[in-house]
């Protein structure tokens, strides 16, 4: 049962959700103010995920980071055909790993067990929408009765067929998939990650959280040339990837099904509309090319929950400062974030000579010259958390 009045609603139990609930409910001193709507609990996201340290962190405070996971000491990154390569290495930031490889799966379980154990309030359906919002509250309209709250916090994931609803906004597809399999090699690097920037796009080698010596691989490419490799069988795929990869590995022999993901950019530009906010992949769905849309939405959880409680444990004048703090902080982590991961999704498919000659030449000066690469490593492992 449920009553009509909070004062937070969550939207969605998906990785931010969920998060965003356990820790609100470690803060806040009034549960019952606070409701989580949940589609039924599913576990068939095949995803993998890569998140930094800074990520590992916060999901470790809260008991949640999942049990299996393979952690990463060295990255190698480099261009298919061109001079140059960039190694990233956990001494060089004085930490004892870059970060962990994870499943989708196995986070939203264990985020679920928490929520499970945890007080706070939660209902299981998908028959939502948004009615109004007015000065006090947004109305919420589940399953044909109205829900009224004080905020709505919108972590329900991308909506691909939600329109822009400002100008600024960015709602485009990238024309690709993501492919997903699982590979085992005749070498085996432990604690080793690759992104190779290949002309068909970038290829991420992930060391597999469940086996060691197995690797996840994530193909991102054309919406033609994924069709094209879903068809292959496991030997000819095999071979494909060989090709794209080179022998640094040995040899790559494919062992699980292939899994697709439709590749969207999808940024609001105001996160915060009146009484509704948005976080995760609801504020901003990026290309998976660095690894990047979760470790993003976990700082927007960190960030809202800081700004919030004070709030929440009724302090009402608090309301308005924190709204527009929290608006002002995720301004620059998220532009650098969105605006970097677009730049790398892009500039590494331009065939011109020279775009390439360019690359290369920047590859060699950062792999040269360590502290260039430095800044955006650095971004990349910890998040910009000012
Ligand atoms: C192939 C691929 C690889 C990726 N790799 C990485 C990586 O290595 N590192 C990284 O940081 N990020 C990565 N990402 C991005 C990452 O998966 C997302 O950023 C992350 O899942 C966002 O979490 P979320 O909870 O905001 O959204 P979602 O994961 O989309 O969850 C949204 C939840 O809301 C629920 N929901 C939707 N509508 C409703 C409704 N009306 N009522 C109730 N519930 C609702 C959904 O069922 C779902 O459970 C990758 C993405 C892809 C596609």
């Amino acid at each position: 049962m449920y009553q009509n009045k909070y004062s937070v609603v969550i939207l969605g139990a998906g990785p931010i959700g969920s998060l965003f609930a356990i820790m609100l409910s470690k803060k806040c001193k009034k549960l019952e103010k606070i409701l989580l709507i949940s589609k039924k609990f599913t576990y068939d996201d095949k995803r993998i995920l890569a998140l930094n340290y800074g990520s590992v962190q916060t999901l470790n405070q809260f008991n949640v980071f999942p049990n299996i996971h393979s952690h990463i000491k060295n990255v190698h990154i480099s261009y298919k055909n061109h001079l140059g390569r960039v190694l990233i290495n956990n001494t060089d930031f004085q930490i004892p790993f870059l970060g962990s490889v994870i499943s989708y799966k196995d986070l939203c379980n264990s985020l679920h067990k928490s929520l499970l154990n945890s007080k706070i309030n939660i209902i299981y359906e998908d028959n939502v929408s948004i009615i109004e919002q007015n000065e006090k509250h947004v109305i919420i309209n589940v399953n044909n009765k109205n829900i009224y709250s004080e905020l709505l916090i919108k972590a329900n994931g991308i909506n691909v067929n939600e329109n822009c609803i400002s100008i600024n906004d960015i709602c485009r597809e990238y024309n690709q998939y993501a492919l997903i399999t699982e590979i085992k090699s005749s070498y085996n690097k432990r604690y080793w990650a690759w992104e190779r920037f290949t002309q068909l796009g970038p290829i991420a080698i992930l060391p597999h959280p469940y086996k060691n010596g197995h690797f996840s691989v994530i193909l991102c490419t054309s919406k033609n040339y994924s069709a094209y490799l879903l068809n292959l069988n496991k030997y000819d795929f095999s071979t494909t990837l060989n090709e794209i990869f080179g022998s640094r590995l040995g040899r790559l022999e494919v062992i699980d099904d292939k899994h697709i993901f439709p590749l969207y950019l999808k940024i609001k530009k105001n996160i915060i509309d009146g009484r509704i906010i948005s976080i995760g992949n609801a504020a901003q769905t990026l290309h998976p090319i660095a690894g990047q849309g979760l470790n993003l939405g976990i700082r927007d959880v960190v960030y809202l929950v800081k700004y919030i409680t004070p709030w929440l444990n009724e302090q009402e004048e608090f309301y308005n400062m924190a709204l527009n703090i929290f608006n002002e902080k995720r301004k620059c982590d998220r532009n650098l974030t969105i605006k970097t991961t677009d730049i790398l999704s892009k500039i590494f498919l331009n065939t011109d000579n020279f775009s390439q000659i360019s690359l290369s030449f920047g590859m060699i000066m950062m792999s040269m010259i360590t502290p260039i690469s430095y800044p955006l490593s650095n971004h990349m492992v910890y998040g910009f958390r000012k």
